[in-house]
């Protein structure tokens, strides 16, 4: 369920009408839903409630700082993977008690940022990393709350790019030396051993792969358990899929994803963290592009849009499926076509839809790609000099601008010829530099 329905013929984010939001912004444009993030929170906080989880959002997934905080508000900590991300989640107002840093190749730098803002847990995920960890923090004076993400060699059956449980994945300590690496981090002293993480991947659409690696799981815990060694946490990762609307069957609901987690490792006395990303906000968001040009070709019928692959990755990185509508509901009396949506970035890659019914279109006419709340404009680049994608929130008849267009000459303005190719005035950056001596100016 979310928060974008046809109103009176007209799509809406809660009670906001999207064509305002177009007109007032422009677009392309992302607009997310605080009733639709607050509805999400909420249904998997209850669905796992049994188990009193910590649920740390995984910020890759939306880094907008609107989007974290009002996630925050409702109690949500975060799962970072960047000493950006980790900045980000503190201005959001995460408190870093609540904080998870994940992540296979994080720097020194990075480990020393997150050790004096005092996160709940650092994710290591090999060994070179666990002896880094331990060094930086004795060097701080400190001992690094550490958890070892396993790789609990397990295939989460989604797409090749996002899958990470596998052996030949690049992710988590190997299962078979889990135990050896376990029992040494134990011992080294600038670490304070907590527990095991996994994480098997993303947009899982069935159930079973979360049971088998949580299953792996608590053999492991016992394992080291029966050794003497102590296990306070479990960090059993996100990867609940969302429905794009493409699926044969669904996606598992929060309540099969908690009974899997209650039945599997419920009962060991550990206190559960999950790393939820795209279950928060994917339905929770919506690109909106406008209708650049209808062009007719011999055999297909391309709708160009004014939003690319650099604004939504998605279709060309994952091949991923998005639900494409029109802003304004279609008549009941319409006739539907086959057409090919596609962006102006010239890349054959840069199509959000082959071949899909949709409704007659017209130049202008307003699109929304919808569940595009998860990364979205977290991937987006300004390939081609396209501007970065603003976002807008909405809360109930509200809205706000909440991330700004980056301008391309915003971008410019932070470009700088080096002085040899400087014969005049600069008009990039508008200072007069001054030629080298003897070359005559051209013109
Ligand atoms: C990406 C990631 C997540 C979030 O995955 P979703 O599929 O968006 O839920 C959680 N934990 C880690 C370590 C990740 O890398």
């Amino acid at each position: 369920m979310d928060h974008f329905q046809y109103r009176q013929g007209r799509l809406c984010a809660e009670d906001v009408d999207l064509e305002d939001i177009a007109d007032s912004v422009g677009t392309p444009a992302y607009v997310y839903s605080t009733a639709t993030l607050e509805r999400h929170y909420r249904v998997l906080s209850e669905a796992l409630a049994p188990v009193a989880p910590t649920i740390c959002f995984a910020i890759k997934a939306n880094p907008n700082l609107a989007v974290i905080a009002t996630l925050a508000r409702l109690g949500a900590g975060a799962d970072v993977v960047s000493g950006g991300e980790l900045a980000t989640a503190l201005a959001a107002g995460v408190p870093a008690g609540r904080i998870v840093f994940s992540g296979v190749g994080k720097s020194a730098d990075e480990m020393r940022a997150a050790l004096a803002a005092g996160v709940l847990q650092i994710n290591v995920e090999s060994e070179p990393e666990l002896e880094l960890l331990d060094r930086v923090a004795r060097e701080m004076g400190l001992r690094a709350p550490t958890a070892l993400r396993v790789n609990p060699d397990v295939d989460a059956h989604t797409h090749d790019k996002i899958s990470t449980g596998r052996c030949e994945d690049k992710f988590g300590i190997e299962w078979t030396a889990a135990h050896r690496i376990y029992a040494r981090a134990t011992s080294l002293p600038g670490l304070d051993l907590a527990g095991v993480a996994v994480h098997i991947g993303s947009q899982l659409t069935d159930v079973g792969p979360f049971r088998e690696a949580f299953r792996r799981l608590r053999d492991l815990v016992f394992m080291l358990r029966a050794d003497g060694l102590v296990i306070r946490t479990l960090d059993l990762g996100g990867g609940l899929g969302v429905p794009y609307g493409n699926e044969d069957d669904g996606v598992p609901t929060p309540a099969d994803y908690a009974a899997a987690v209650a039945d599997t490792v419920g009962d060991l006395g550990c206190r559960i963290l999950f790393e939820p990303g795209r279950m928060l906000v994917g339905n929770a968001g919506v690109l909106l592009t406008r209708v650049v040009r209808i062009k007719e070709g011999s055999t297909r019928t391309f709708v160009i849009v004014d939003a690319g692959m650099n604004d939504l990755l998605r279709p060309a990185l994952y091949d991923a499926w998005h639900n494409i509508v029109p802003a304004r509901e279609p008549e009941s009396s319409a006739e539907w076509s086959d057409v090919d949506v596609v962006g102006p970035i010239c890349e054959t890659s840069d199509t959000f839809a082959s071949q899909r019914r949709m409704p007659p279109l017209a130049e202008g006419d307003l699109l929304a790609i919808r569940t595009a709340g998860a990364y979205g404009r977290a991937m987006g680049s300004a390939y081609n000099v396209r501007s970065l994608t603003p976002e807008i929130m909405v809360a109930g008849s509200r809205f706000a601008l909440v991330h700004e267009r980056v301008s391309v000459d915003d971008m410019l303005a932070r470009q700088h010829l080096p002085p040899w190719l400087v014969s005049r005035p600069s008009a990039l950056t508008g200072s007069t530099i001054v030629p080298a001596a003897g070359k005559a100016r051209s013109g």
